[in-house]
């Protein structure tokens, strides 16, 4: 039995967006090409965007494809009490600490730094400030982020990325109402779920940055991180709803066989020499992150016509 456990976390705040599906796709056909797990994980921390319909529609959307998970998918908001519970754990190691600072205090200091022209990077004035002196206030729960030197993330994809840590804030990790940010989240159910693999899109490179902290802080280590350039439209920009369809369903409704949309996925930034179709076993043996390219994706609708064959 292989180690290998990956997932896909997408937040359900909409429809089931094409890059979403891609993302499972590449996670699925990693962990089911090496005889591992391949786990679903609904990001529903959000609670005012979140909904059960977008939810329904990322089942039926990776129901459609095929792309069958171990398990029960997992509701990040039912794991909220162990996200407290780490965040008190960092606590009472000193790797975090409460900060009693307001959001008017910290916004009264961005407007002045923004004003002088200084970095707005706010810096927690209790960072160093002994328990023995906190007041009986709210508090959020702060990582204490390293403040020199630099965060490198060996990426399967992007290669060693490097971060100063002098740009990287305290994060937030738990808020002053308790509810753990999505930065604590998903580090905490990556561990708890025993992801090995977090292949998700580049937007969430720096967040790996800030998020190895959480992984040092409580002594666990780093999944293999492959960060997937965004998916553009014909246009060269990030893909979107005026670009054309965007949501797997509409595709679906459109009469597009699933192989097809697969097979026209699979191929979209990621590569296997010249081969353009392939049958799911060599997908499935190829797939690999070598083959993932370091430039954003061009979404064809002409072509993604032709491989469906439906129009
Ligand atoms: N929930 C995040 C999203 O939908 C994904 C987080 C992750 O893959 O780590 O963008």
């Amino acid at each position: 039995m292989s180690h290998v456990v990956t997932r896909i976390a997408p937040s359900p705040t909409g429809y089931m967006h094409i890059g979403t599906a891609r993302t499972a796709l590449f996670n699925w056909l990693y962990a089911r090409g090496r005889g591992g797990k391949f786990l679903l994980r609904i990001e529903d921390t959000d609670r005012a965007r979140s909904t059960p319909e977008a939810s329904e529609a990322i089942l039926r959307g990776m129901a459609w494809l095929g792309l069958d998970f171990d398990g029960e998918a997992v509701s990040q908001f039912e794991q909220a009490a162990r996200h407290r519970e780490v965040a008190l754990e960092m606590l009472s190691k000193g790797a975090a600490y409460k900060c009693f600072a307001t959001q008017d205090e910290i916004s009264a200091f961005r407007a002045e730094a923004q004003a002088e022209k200084r970095s707005t990077l706010f810096h927690s004035p209790w960072r160093d400030i002994p328990a023995s002196e906190h007041p009986d206030l709210p508090f959020v729960i702060r990582l204490k982020a390293p403040r020199d030197g630099q965060t490198v993330i060996h990426d399967e994809v992007q290669g060693d990325v490097t971060f100063k840590n002098a740009d990287l804030d305290d994060m937030i990790c738990l808020r002053s109402d308790g509810t753990p940010t999505y930065m604590l989240a998903v580090v905490v159910d990556d561990y708890d779920m025993g992801v090995t693999h977090v292949i998700r899109g580049d937007d969430h490179l720096a967040n790996a940055a800030r998020q190895s902290h959480i992984y040092h802080a409580m002594g666990w280590s780093l999944p293999v991180y492959a960060h997937i350039p965004l998916i553009h439209g014909p246009d060269g920009k990030k893909l979107s709803k005026r670009h054309g369809a965007t949501g797997v369903e509409e595709y679906q409704e459109m009469g597009y066989l699933a192989a097809g949309m697969r097979n026209y996925l699979a191929r979209l930034g990621w590569s296997h020499g010249n081969d353009e179709f392939f049958t799911d076993a060599q997908a499935l043996e190829w797939f690999d992150t070598n083959g993932i390219g370091k430039s954003p994706s061009r979404l064809d609708f002409k072509k993604l016509d032709n491989i469906s064959g439906q129009h």
